[in-house]
C-alpha cells in the first residue's frame, strides 16, 4: 500500500496507470528492487514513477526514470491525448517539468533520477545491474520491440520485467505490448509471475 500523502499525489498527476497497477508495480519494485536497480521506459508525468520510487525506497535502491519528455505521438497537437497544459512556452510538447514537480512532491528526489532521452540509445550504453525493468514507453511496434531486445537483457536472473498496455484484441487497445510479452513468454525466458488491469509482469528463469 502507499502511503496516502503519495496515492493523493499519484491520484493527482496525468496519466494512464489505474491504482491496482500501480500497486501491483510498487510490489514488484520493493522485490525486485533487492537485486539491482529498477529502470522505468516511459515517465510521461511521473505517475508510476512514484509507485516505483516507493517500492525502490522499500528495497533501499534507485529508479532510472528514461524518458525523453518531448510525448508521445498520441500527445501531440491535435492527437487524442494531447494536454495543452504540458506545452512549453516554445509550443512543444515537454512533460519534464510536470515530472520533475511529481517526485519533489512525493519526496522521492533521493530514489528516482531523471535520464531525458532516448530508451534505446541508452539501453546500449547501459552497464548496471537491473532488478526490474518497466517498459511503457513508445507504443509503435518499432519502439516496443526496441525497448524490449535492449533493456530484457539487462534483467538479473529472478528479476521482473513489467509491460503496460496489453490488450488482448486490436479493438480494445495497440497491440505492440502484447506481442513483445508473447515474444518474451515463447523465448522461454521469462515466465508471467503476476498481471492486473493491462498490466503484465514477467520473471527471469534463465
Ligand atoms: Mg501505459
Amino acid at each position: 500500500m502507499l502511503d496516502p500523502k503519495l496515492d493523493l499525489i499519484a491520484t493527482q498527476t496525468p496519466g494512464f496507470l489505474s491504482a491496482a497497477e500501480g500497486s501491483m508495480l510498487q510490489a514488484a519494485a520493493a522485490e525486485a528492487g533487492r537485486l539491482g536497480v529498477i529502470i522505468e521506459i516511459g515517465s510521461y508525468c511521473g505517475k508510476s514513477t512514484i509507485y516505483l520510487g516507493s517500492g525502490a525506497n522499500q528495497a533501499d535502491t534507485l529508479v532510472f526514470a528514461i524518458d525523453h519528455h518531448g510525448g508521445s505521438v498520441e500527445h501531440q497537437p491535435g492527437e487524442f491525448f494531447y494536454n495543452p497544459e504540458l506545452v512549453d512556452t516554445h509550443g512543444d510538447t515537454d512533460t519534464l517539468a510536470r515530472f520533475r514537480h511529481t517526485i519533489r512532491e512525493a519526496c522521492l528526489e533521493h530514489r528516482v533520477i531523471a535520464v531525458v532521452g532516448n530508451a534505446s540509445a541508452v539501453g546500449h550504453h547501459w552497464a548496471q545491474r537491473v532488478g526490474m525493468v518497466f517498459i511503457d514507453g513508445g507504443h509503435s511496434m518499432h519502439d516496443a520491440v526496441s525497448d524490449y531486445r535492449l533493456w530484457s537483457s539487462h534483467v538479473a536472473l529472478d528479476g521482473l520485467l513489467a509491460i503496460h498496455d496489453h490488450y488482448s484484441t486490436a479493438k480494445a487497445g495497440g497491440q505492440a505490448p502484447r506481442a513483445i510479452i508473447e515474444a518474451a513468454l515463447q523465448s522461454g525466458l521469462w515466465a508471467l509471475d503476476r498481471e492486473v488491469d493491462s498490466l503484465k509482469i514477467l520473471r527471469r528463469l534463465s
